[in-house]
């Protein structure tokens, strides 16, 4: 996606660590109507598949993906919640996520209340990396029994292996920028991901 490409070399900062900074519009300070031209986009990317939910993790995915479910005729959007210690009732499904960004390991739980077999899940998140919060969500879309549609991302990190192992495995995975290699000075983009 071209106009998400320049606004990250415009505004994105390669941090120590390979980290890419985009908090000035999209996961800290939110720019809507950027944010909008992104729902749009996953719109065009998955109009094939009958989605009827959207799926992702807290925090910094919510916002892209409930603009993203305004897109869809406003599907709900459900989130995975973080959290540290485990206080299993038998009403959530849980999976266990390694952070890539913070270094540890969390567990993500959702209420079986509201994902099930009627389910038609896309998954969406800001970031994909080594593909660990992406796996967690697919597991926990598996053990209730719903039917995983695609996975649509806004910034793939190509030079992690979270996306080459998801395609492998035969996933509808559409990324709107692959960043294949950054440094302070330069930042190489996969030409022409999705379009
Ligand atoms: P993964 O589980 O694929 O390794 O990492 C995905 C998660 O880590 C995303 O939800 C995102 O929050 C965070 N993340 C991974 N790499 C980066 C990065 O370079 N910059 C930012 N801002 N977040 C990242």
């Amino acid at each position: 996606m071209k106009l998400l490409e320049e606004r990250i070399l415009k505004d994105g900062q390669v941090r120590p660590g390979h980290i890419l900074k985009v908090d000035s519009f999209l996961n800290h300070q939110m720019d809507i109507s950027f944010i909008d031209e992104i729902g749009k986009e996953f719109k065009r990317l998955f109009s094939d598949r009958p989605i009827n939910k959207i799926l992702t993790i807290e925090a910094s995915g919510i916002g892209i993906a409930c603009i993203t479910a305004l897109h869809f005729n406003n599907i709900p959007v459900v989130f995975a919640k973080k959290t540290k210690s485990l206080n299993l009732d038998g009403e959530q499904y849980t999976a266990r996520v390694h952070s890539y960004t913070k270094g540890i390991s969390y567990d993500v739980i959702l209420s079986r209340r509201f994902l099930g077999p009627d389910d038609h899940v896309l998954i969406i998140d800001d970031f994909l990396a080594n593909g660990c919060a992406a796996e967690g969500l697919i597991e926990i879309i598996g053990a209730a029994g719903a039917h995983l549609e695609g996975i649509g991302i806004v910034i793939e990190k190509g030079f992690q292996d979270g996306g080459k192992r998801l395609r492998e495995k035969g996933i509808n995975l559409h990324s709107l920028a692959i960043v294949d290699s950054m440094t302070d000075e330069s930042l190489v983009f996969r030409k022409e991901p999705d379009v």
